[in-house]
Order: C-alpha cells, then sequence, then structure tokens
C-alpha cells in the first residue's frame, strides 16, 4: 500500500494502523517509565486491572451470546470462499466474482432481489449493496456497514502457503485477506445472514455495501457509491470495520482504538519553468534555485494548530495516562486559548503534531535534462495531509501564499495522477464529538469480550474509504473488533493470517453490534 507512489487507497492496514500511530505516540514517553518489554500497558490503570485475554485457539470466544457451532460453519465457509476468490487490481484478480457469489447467497437466503444490487463502472469491480430492510417507513436513517472487498497482490512465491488457499494452522487462518479485510466482509455477510434466518427485523434500514478498488485501482467502489448512488448508501452514520481494533500485548487486550475522523489526503505538483541555456553561462534565474527556495519557504512554514471533537476527546484521554511534562502539555493544549509552547514541544513527536494541524511535506522532485545545461523545468510533489474542515482548493491557495511566488505553479493532482489547475472544494466534515449511540454498544461490546481494554477515539493521519463518506457529511466509524498481537501485523505482507480465536469474536461482536444499532 505505502509503496506507491500516489497511493491513497488503502493506505491503512486494519487495525495495525491506528495501532502503530498509538504506539509511537507512547514510545518515546514510555521509553523512561518502563522496560521496553512492558509496552506502555502501565499506562492505562483500567486496562491494568484487565483479566488476560483467552489464548488464541480457546473456546468460548467471547463474553457474547456466542454464535452456534452451524452460525460457525456458515461464517467459516463464507471466510473460506472469498479468501479463495482472488480479488487483487491485476489481470487475475475479479472483485465481481466475490461480490456476486456473496449476492447469490442472499438472494438464496430469500432477500429480495431489489435489496442485494450488484453495479459499478467496470464489469470486473462491481460493488454490492445489501439491504436489510426495517418493516413498514422507519423515521430513521440507515445505519451502513463499508467493507472493501479487494486485496493487495501476494505472490505464491513470497509465501508459505499459497495465499489464495483458506488454510487453517496452528491457530490461525491464513491467506490474503485474512487481515485485511475478508475476515470483516465474511463476518458481516454471517451476520447479516443470521440475523435474517432467525427472523429477526431492524427497526431502520442496515446497509452492507461490499466495494472495489480500496487498495488500488481505478474503480473506487465508495467513492463511485457516493458520487452516482447517494440514495443507496445514504446512512446516518458509516461503520468501517477496515480500521481500529483491539491491540494485543501476549494475549492481554491493551487498548480499543475507533477511527472517529481523519484527514484528507491530497497531492500538490509545484513546477518553475525557466528559459534554460548553456551551463557555462549561469544566470540569476534558475529553475532548481526557484522551486528549492519554494521548498525551503515550507519546510518552515508551520500550520496552524487545530482540535476537534474527536482529537479533543482523545488528547483528553491521554492526558489521563500520561505523566510529568507530556501530561502538563497535553493539559495545556486543551485550555482555551491552548498553549501555543505546548503544542510545539508535543509537536517535535510527529504522530502528535500530524493528529493537530495540516502537514504538507515534499515528497518528490524532477528537475532539469542535463548536465551541462542551465534548468527548463524544475517539478515537486508536495503530499498534504488535510486537517478536517478544510478543502484541499483552501490549501493550494494557502500554498500559493507561502511560495509568494507568482511565476511558480501550485497544481493538484488527483489520486489517477492527472493533474489540475484546481483542487476539489470538497472538505472532510469537522467531526461532531463520538456518538453516544455508537459508542454506547461498541464500549459495552467490547467491555465483554475485553473487560477493562479503554476504548480511544482517534483522528487517524492516514486515509481510508471512509473519507468519502466524510466529504459527504456522513459521519464514519472505522472499528474491527479484531484482536491482534502488537507485533503480528501482516496486512499487505506475506503469510498474512488472524488467529482463529479473533474471527470468532469479531462475529459474536458483529452480531450483537448489528443487533444493537438495529434498534435492539
Ligand atoms: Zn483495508
Amino acid at each position: 500500500m505505502l509503496d506507491a507512489h500516489f497511493a491513497r487507497q488503502g493506505e491503512r492496514q486494519p487495525p495495525y494502523n491506528a495501532h502503530m500511530r498509538f504506539l509511537s505516540l507512547q514510545a518515546p514517553i514510555a521509553a523512561f517509565l518502563l522496560p521496553v518489554c512492558l509496552g506502555f500497558s502501565g499506562f492505562f490503570t483500567q486496562s491494568s486491572q484487565a483479566q488476560a485475554a483467552s489464548p488464541a485457539n480457546s473456546s468460548p470466544a467471547s463474553g457474547l451470546p456466542a454464535a452456534s457451532a452451524e452460525d460457525r460453519a456458515l461464517a467459516s465457509a463464507i471466510f473460506k470462499e472469498l479468501i479463495e476468490i482472488n480479488t487483487t487490481d491485476t489481470p487475475l484478480g475479479n472483485v465481481t466474482t466475490a461480490t456476486a457469489a456473496m449476492q447469490k447467497r442472499f438472494l438464496d437466503a430469500g432477500f429480495p432481489a431489489k435489496d442485494v444490487q450488484l453495479l459499478g463502472p467496470d464489469a470486473r469491480k462491481q460493488n454490492l449493496v445489501v439491504r436489510f430492510r426495517a418493516p413498514g417507513t422507519s423515521s430513521e436513517k440507515p445505519v451502513l456497514f463499508l467493507c472493501h472487498m479487494d486485496v493487495v497482490e501476494a505472490l505464491r512465491s513470497d509465501w508459505s502457503t499459497d495465499p489464495f488457499e483458506f488454510v487453517v494452522k496452528d491457530g490461525y487462518y491464513y491467506g490474503r485477506g485474512t487481515q485485511d479485510m475478508k475476515n470483516s466482509d465474511a463476518a458481516l455477510v454471517a451476520t447479516f445472514l443470521r440475523l435474517h434466518r432467525e427472523g429477526w427485523t431492524p427497526k431502520r434500514d442496515l446497509i452492507l455495501a461490499l466495494t472495489a478498488d480500496e487498495e488500488g485501482g481505478k474503480f473506487n467502489g465508495a467513492d463511485w457509491l457516493v458520487r452516482q448512488h447517494r440514495d443507496l448508501v445514504d446512512a446516518a452514520y458509516v461503520i468501517n470495520p477496515d480500521a481500529g481494533g483491539v491491540e494485543l500485548d501476549h494475549g492481554r487486550a491493551v487498548v480499543a482504538d475507533v477511527e472517529a475522523t481523519e484527514k484528507v489526503y491530497s497531492d500538490f505538483q509545484i513546477a518553475a519553468v525557466d528559459r534554460g541555456g548553456h551551463s557555462s553561462l549561469p544566470r540569476p534565474d534558475n529553475a532548481i534555485y526557484e522551486l528549492t527556495t519554494a521548498l525551503n519557504k515550507l519546510a518552515a512554514y508551520v500550520f496552524p494548530f487545530e482540535m476537534n471533537e474527536v482529537t479533543r476527546t482523545y488528547f483528553t484521554n491521554l492526558a489521563g495516562q500520561e505523566t510529568g511534562q507530556t501530561a502538563v502539555d497535553i493539559r495545556a493544549i486543551l485550555g482555551s486559548p491552548p498553549d501555543m509552547a505546548a503544542a510545539e514541544r508535543l509537536g517535535a513527536e510527529p504522530s502528535f503534531n500530524a493528529n493537530f494541524r495540516t502537514t504538507c511535506v515534499a515528497t518528490r522532485l524532477a528537475a532539469g535534462h542535463a548536465n551541462n545545461a542551465l534548468p527548463q523545468t524544475a517539478q515537486a510533489n508536495v503530499n498534504c495531509r488535510i486537517f478536517p474542515g478544510h478543502s484541499p482548493e483552501e490549501i493550494r491557495k494557502q500554498l500559493i501564499e507561502i511560495f509568494a511566488d507568482p511565476k511558480l505553479s501550485v497544481k493538484y493532482v488527483s489520486d489517477a495522477g492527472d493533474v489540475f489547475d484546481t483542487a476539489p472544494e470538497r472538505k472532510a466534515m469537522v467531526p461532531p464529538a463520538p456518538i453516544p449511540e455508537v459508542f454506547g454498544p461498541l464500549t459495552r461490546l467490547t467491555e465483554a469480550i475485553w473487560p477493562g481494554v479503554p476504548v480511544t477515539p482517534v483522528m487517524e493521519n492516514g486515509a481510508s474509504d471512509s473519507i468519502y463518506f466524510a466529504q459527504a457529511g456522513i459521519p464514519c466509524y472505522g472499528y474491527s473488533a479484531i484482536a491482534l498481537e502488537r507485533d503480528d501485523e501482516r496486512a499487505h505482507g506475506r503469510d498474512e493470517r488472524l488467529p482463529v480465536d479473533s474471527y470468532w469474536k469479531s462475529l459474536d461482536f458483529f452480531y450483537s453490534f448489528s443487533k444493537a444499532l438495529g434498534g435492539d
């Protein structure tokens, strides 16, 4: 995911990206308090009282009503079916094969055809939108579960098992997508089918969108659905299991991250053009100097400090867990007005800094055409991560002001790599405070499975498909209910795997969570 130069989609690895980010926040602080082997677990007074989580292959799976053997068999069969369909963005991959297979399962189970729609802009990249309808007319807007069906390429030669074979070994499921995110796709398909079979009816519509091209490719299903079929996917809020989750330290649940907002990804092309000439006759005008002067101004520029309801909640929680100067500084930035000296000290840690301002950084450079010629062009890519509430166009104009050089061009580069004179005006919504209707049951159910684990809303510095909904004004919450050891992150990597026990817990979680959100 991170290797693509202009990667925007699939940038984040659930649930680890958020975890890794959390770890990086904690690491410098933990260093002087605890031996490394203890990590930061000691900061959470709640979690220090937590019971040890069950070993990876134990049973029962959770403190929630557990799925029956029959339900588990179905959930396992769906998981296997999805893993064994190659949904990479390659000639061998086909998302439609997977979404059509799920469509068949819903139709066979008796869902009406109009509520199980397969649609998309490309024959191989069809999205499936399932609507679990409330009887009559519900006054409440639906809840949308957003799940991508595509996976990152995996080569048989790199793996110890066939990445497109569902292998159960040593208490783990192996296969491409077992962490990211066919586990959640399968758990939600199984949950919808189970609830339907049990005759349960929601009090509001529940929607499941299984989409294409989150990891890469030209046909991002989430973006396309929001733009072209808003009616099908319109919702009060989105639950996206492609983020968040529970971090384990030797089996003990340490923290449950919930992604409650994220920044907007934008690339800009900065270009200087000059008449060039022979390098034996240099002049003050020089495309490379012009560009690097501008980039140096950017390097020295600090975007304004900002906070929203999510980051405020996050830092408030963190203040209670930290000690010493860090705790003092966090409290100081939470004050009114925030203490800028404290913000500057905290900002020395990149993940803090990125969490309270827009950031823009030069990431690529190209200039000149010969060793013995004055450069005629010099170009840089500047990558920005925009704080919710600002549009890419607003930031483009801000870059022009920072550079203060009318001869430079500052253009927007789309995800597809196309260059435009202006940038989109769409901004990610300023997130509301975490909605109790979501956080109430989420916390209660998480607590039932992993007693004592703190549930923490976070702003993701990276990007996921949630952003398309956030830009459409719909709050999004990223939570996988998957528990992984912190050193077992394998999404996008070789030998991707998921503890069997983790899968059953997430299955139990989504069953109870769907019921709670659906009005039970
Ligand atoms: Zn993913």
